[in-house]
C-alpha cells in the first residue's frame, strides 16, 4: 500500500473512530441522563404535587371546619331541622348571608369547590351551587349519621371525577347538619401547573380524581397501586430519601412516565404523568443527528486526510518519481525546492546529490565505455584464443584438440556403445610431392580447397577436423545402414577423382581413407583414430585412392611396420642393413658389364626382411634419404675397391627412390659429394629410377635428372612396363638404360604380344641410343628370345642371383 493511501486511511480512522466512539458514548450518556432526569423530575413533580394537593386539601378541610363552627350556619341548621323549615327560612337574612358566604368562598376557588349544607334529615338546605340537586337526601342522611364526629374525605359518590369533604356540624354534642365541599379536579389544576397530567388513586386502587381520561382504567390504577404497595416490578423504585413517603417512577409502553407518591395521611397515591414522547423522539432522533454528524465528520475527515496526505506525500512522491527517473539515467531531473519545510530541505539535498552524480556520471560512463571496450577486446581475445586452441588456422576446421574433445564427449554420452559411430582418417595421396614441387603456399591452398569439399560432404552433427599436414579426420555421428557409410566413403574418395584447379594450375590429388567403427574397433577416440589411421595406411599401401575398413589383421601389420621403422632407424648403426650385388651381363657374350646394388635388411629378432617390405616403409617414414645416401656411398665404395683391385671398371647401378627426388638439391648434393667420399668417378655410377613414380611429377623430375646427368651419372629407367608411361616421355628423359620389368619378361615366352612389345621397345630404345636390360631373366627360353630381339644386357637368376660382396668379387674373377 502506498504511503499516501495508508496515511489517508490512518488519518480517516484516527478522526472517524473517536467521533464514532464519542457519538456512541454521548448518545448513551445523553439518553441515560435525560431519561434519569425526566424520571427524577417526574418523581419530584409527583412528590411536590402531592404535597401541594395535601396542603390544598388541608386548607379546604380547615375552611369547612371553619364553616361548621360558623354560628350563623349552626343557628340556621337548628332552625331548619326539616326541609319545610328551609323553605320558610330561605328568605331570611341570616340564610342569605350564609349563602353569600358559601358563594364567596366558592368564588375564591373559581367555583371549583362547591359547598353544600345538609340538615340531619339529609336535606340540602344551602349551597353555593345553584344547580345543586337535592336527590341525594337519603344518602346524605346516612352519611350524616355515619360521620357524626369525623371528617370524611373521599371521591364523590355523586359527581364523577370530584372529591367530597364531609364535615358534620355539631351543636351541644349533637349533629345538627353536614357540610359537604365538592372539589373538582380543576381545583388542583389551577393550583398546580398544568404541564403535567396528574390524578389520584385511592387505597383500593380506584381512580379518584384526575384529568386524564385515558388512564382512568381501573386495571392501570390497580397496577400502579400494586407497584406502590409492593415497591417492585417494572422500573419503579422506592425512594428511601423520602422516608415516610413511598414514591417511584413507572414508564409504560405508550411513552408516558408516571411519577407517583404515596400520600400517607389518606393512603392515596398521587400520580404525575408526563408525556415522554419528547424524550423518546429525542432518543430516536439523536442517532440520526449523530449519523449526520458522523457523515459530516467523515466527509470532513476524508477531505482533511486527502489534503494532509497530499501535503505530506506529494513531495515524497515527487522525490520518488525523480529518483526513479534518475535511476533510469535521466540525471537532468530536479525536485521542486519551493517548500520551506523538511521536504524542501530533502528536495534541495536530492538536487545536490544529483548534481554530484551528474558531474561524476560522464567520468563513470567513459570509464564504463572503456571497460566495455576492454571487455569486448577480452572477449575477442578469448574467442581468438579459443579459435587458436580449437580451430585450424589454415582451413578454419576443428583442430585435433577440438576433434578429440567433441568426439570424446559424444562417445561418453553413448554409454554401453548402443549407437554406432565411425571415425574416418583421411590422407591426401602424394601431397608431399605437390608441396615440395609447387610450394607450401600452393599446398595450403590445396588443403583449403579440399577442406571445403569435405565440409560440403559432411552432415551437421559430424565432426570434421584437420589432424595436421594433409591428414583429416571425420567423426561420423550417425551411421545408418551399412551402405550409407559406404556411399559416404565413396563420395569422399571421389573428391580426389576430379582435378583441383588452383591458381591456373591443375593438380590431381587422390584420397586414401581408413575407417574405424565404434564400438567394434575401439571404445576410445584415440583408439578409434589409431585404428582408422591403420586402415588408412592399408588404403595407401594397397594402391591409394580408396577407403579401407579397419580389421584386427591390419593392426598386426601396423605393429610389424612400426617395429620395422624402429629397426630402420638404427639399421645403419646396428649393421642390420647391407648391400648385395646382382651382376648384369652382356646378353650376347655373358661378360659382366655392370651390377646392381640391392639393399638387404636382417635383424636378430625379425630375421631377413624383403626390400619390397622395408623400402616402402623407409620411403614413407622419410628414412629412405638416409638409407639411400648410405647405399650410394657403400656401392660406390665397393665399386671403387673393385676398380682398385684391378678389375675392369664396371658401372654400379643404385636404386634411387623417387622420394629422394622431392628435394631439389639434396640428391644432387649427395651425388656430387660421392667422388670425394668414395673416390669413385661418377661415370661409373648409374641411378635407377622407377618408371611409374617418375612420371607423376614429370617436369620436376626431368629437371633433376638433367642436373644429375650433367654430373656424368648414367640414368636407368627401372621396372619399365609396369607403369603406363608414354613413349613420348621416354624421348624427353635422357635415359642411358631401360630395364624391362620381370613381369614383362615372364610373359614373353607365353604371350606372343608381350614378345612383340618387348621387341618393339628394344628397337625403339636402340633407336634412341638407350641400352636395354632385361630384368628377372630366369630361363634359357627367355634368354633366347631376348637374344633374338637383340636385348643388350641380361640381369636375372639365370645368370646370377644378387650376391654378397665377396661372392661378387669371386664371380668377377671367374667372369673376367
Ligand atoms: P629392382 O630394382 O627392380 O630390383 C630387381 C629385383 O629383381 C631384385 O629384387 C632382384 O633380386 C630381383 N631379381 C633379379 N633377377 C631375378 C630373377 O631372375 N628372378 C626373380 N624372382 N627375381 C629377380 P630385390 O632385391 O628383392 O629388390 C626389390 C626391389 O627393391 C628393387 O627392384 C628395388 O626397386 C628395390 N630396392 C632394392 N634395393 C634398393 C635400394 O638400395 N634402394 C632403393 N631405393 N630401392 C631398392
Ligand atoms: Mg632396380
Ligand atoms: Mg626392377
Amino acid at each position: 500500500m502506498s504511503i499516501k493511501r495508508s496515511l489517508h486511511i490512518s488519518i480517516l480512522l484516527m478522526t472517524v473512530i473517536p467521533v464514532i466512539l464519542i457519538t456512541i458514548i454521548a448518545y448513551i450518556t445523553v439518553t441515560n441522563r435525560y431519561a434519569a432526569l425526566t424520571k427524577e423530575n417526574t418523581k419530584k413533580y409527583s412528590s411536590d404535587y402531592s404535597y401541594f394537593f395535601s396542603s390544598h386539601l388541608e386548607s379546604q378541610i380547615i375552611d369547612i371546619s371553619a364553616l361548621t363552627e360558623n354560628p350563623d350556619i349552626k343557628s340556621c341548621l337548628v332552625d331548619m331541622a326539616s326541609d319545610k323549615d328551609r323553605l320558610i327560612l330561605s328568605s331570611s337574612d341570616n340564610y342569605k348571608h350564609i349563602v353569600t358566604t358559601l358563594n364567596t368562598l366558592s368564588a375564591n376557588f373559581d367555583q371549583n369547590v362547591e359547598y353544600y349544607i345538609y340538615n340531619t334529615d339529609g336535606y340540602l338546605i344551602m349551597s353555593s351551587d345553584e344547580d345543586a340537586s337535592a336527590d341525594w337526601t337519603e344518602i346524605m342522611k346516612t352519611e350524616i349519621h355515619t360521620y357524626s364526629d369525623t371528617t370524611l374525605i373521599s371521591h364523590s359518590r355523586f359527581t364523577e371525577n370530584t372529591m367530597d369533604i364531609l364535615e358534620p356540624v355539631i351543636a351541644d354534642n349533637n349533629v345538627i347538619g353536614l357540610i359537604r365541599a365538592n372539589i373538582t379536579s380543576d381545583y388542583f389544576n389551577n393550583s398546580l401547573t398544568d404541564i403535567h397530567d396528574h390524578f389520584l388513586i385511592d387505597e383500593s386502587g380506584q381512580f379518584m380524581l384526575g384529568y386524564e381520561p385515558s388512564v382512568r382504567d381501573k386495571a392501570f390504577c390497580k397496577y400502579i397501586r400494586a407497584i406502590a404497595d409492593n415497591a417492585d416490578g417494572g422500573e419503579n423504585t422506592i425512594d428511601a430519601s423520602l422516608s415516610s413517603e413511598i414514591s417511584g417512577v413507572y414508564t409504560d409502553r405508550l411513552h408516558y412516565i408516571y411519577g407517583y407518591t404515596l400520600i400517607p395521611e389518606y393512603n392515596w397515591i398521587y400520580v404525575v404523568r408526563q408525556d415522554a414522547s419528547t424524550y423518546f423522539s429525542i432518543v430516536s432522533t439523536l442517532p440520526w443527528v449523530f449519523i449526520v454528524v458522523l457523515i459530516t465528520v467523515t466527509i470532513l475527515s476524508i477531505l482533511l486526510s486527502e489534503t494532509l496526505a497530499d501535503k505530506y506525500t506529494d513531495p515524497i512522491m515527487d522525490i520518488c518519481q525523480k529518483m526513479e527517473l534518475a535511476t533510469n539515467g535521466q540525471l537532468s531531473v530536479r525536485c521542486d525546492t519551493g517548500r520551506t519545510d523538511e521536504f524542501g530541505t530533502l528536495a534541495s539535498s536530492f538536487n545536490q546529490m544529483l548534481d554530484i552524480i551528474s558531474t561524476n556520471y560522464n567520468d563513470i560512463s567513459s570509464a564504463r565505455k572503456e571497460l566495455e571496450k576492454n571487455q569486448k577486446e577480452l572477449e575477442a581475445n578469448y574467442r581468438h584464443i579459443e579459435d587458436l586452441a580449437y580451430k585450424d588456422t589454415l582451413t578454419g576446421l576443428n583442430n585435433r584438440t577440438a576433434f578429440y574433445l567433441r568426439g570424446t564427449q559424444i562417445l561418453s554420452h553413448n554409454e554401453g556403445g548402443i549407437k554406432e559411430h565411425a571415425v574416418i582418417f583421411i590422407d591426401l595421396d602424394g601431397f608431399k610431392a605437390i608441396n615440395d614441387t609447387l610450394g607450401h603456399d600452393y599446398g595450403d591452398l590445396l588443403l583449403q580447397s579440399v577442406a571445403r569439399q569435405f565440409t560440403m560432404l559432411i552432415s551437421e552433427d559430424d565432426i570434421l577436423a584437420r589432424n595436421g599436414g594433409d591428414e583429416f579426420v571425420i567423426f561420423r555421428n550417425h551411421i545408418g545402414a551399412n551402405n550409407e557409410l559406404k556411399d559416404f566413403l565413396q563420395a569422399l574418395v571421389s573428391i580426389g577423382q576430379h582435378p583441383f584447379q588452383i591458381e591456373d594450375e591443375t593438380v590431381h590429388v587422390t584420397i586414401s581413407a581408413g575407417v574405424a567403427l565404434f564400438p567394434r574397433n575401439g571404445l576410445s577416440l584415440s583408439e578409434l583414430m589409431k585404428n582408422a589411421d591403420i586402415a588408412m595406411y592399408t588404403s595407401k599401401s594397397s594402391g591409394k585412392n580408396s577407403y579401407t575398413f579397419f580389421s584386427s589383421k591390419m593392426e598386426d601389420e601396423i605393429n610389424r611396420r612400426n617395429d620395422l621403422i624402429e629397426i630402420l632407424r638404427n639399421a645403419i648403426a646396428e649393421n642390420y642393413v647391407y648391400l648385395v650385388y646382382q651382376p648384369q651381363a652382356n646378353i650376347a657374350t655373358g661378360e659382366i658389364v655392370g651390377f646392381e646394388a640391392l639393399m638387404r635388411l636382417k635383424t636378430p629378432l625379425m630375421g631377413f626382411i624383403s626390400p619390397e617390405e622395408f623400402i616402402p616403409v623407409a620411403e614413407e617414414c622419410g628414412l629412405i634419404d638416409e638409407l639411400g645416401e648410405w647405399a650410394l656411398i657403400e656401392a660406390c665404395s665397393f665399386n671403387k675397391r673393385l676398380i682398385d683391385a684391378g678389375f675392369k671398371p664396371l658401372r654400379v647401378s643404385v636404386n634411387v627412390s623417387t622420394v629422394q627426388l622431392h628435394d631439389n638439391t639434396h640428391l644432387v648434393n649427395i651425388i656430387e659429394s660421392l667422388p670425394e667420399k668414395t673416390s669413385m668417378p661418377l661415370e661409373y655410377l648409374e641411378i635407377e629410377l622407377t618408371e611409374s613414380v617418375l612420371m607423376k611429377n614429370f617436369d620436376h623430375n626431368l629437371a633433376l635428372i638433367n642436373q644429375i646427368k650433367k654430373l656424368d651419372v648414367s640414368i636407368s629407367l627401372d621396372d619399365f612396363g609396369t607403369g603406363y608411361s608414354s613413349f613420348s616421355y621416354l624421348t624427353r628423359i635422357p635415359f642411358n638404360t631401360l630395364k624391362i620389368d620381370k613381369s614383362f619378361i615372364d610373359g614373353i615366352c607365353i604371350n606372343p604380344t608381350d614378345m612383340y612389345i618387348a621387341g618393339t621397345i628394344i628397337n625403339l630404345a636402340h633407336h634412341l641410343g638407350i641400352t636395354v636390360i632385361a630384368e628377372g631373366v630366369e630361363t634359357i627360353e627367355q634368354l633366347r628370345i631376348l637374344q633374338e630381339q637383340t636385348c643388350d644386357v641380361l640381369q636375372g637368376y639365370l645368370f646370377s642371383k644378387p650376391i654378397t660382396e665377396q661372392d661378387f668379387v669371386e664371380l668377377l674373377k671367374v667372369n673376367s
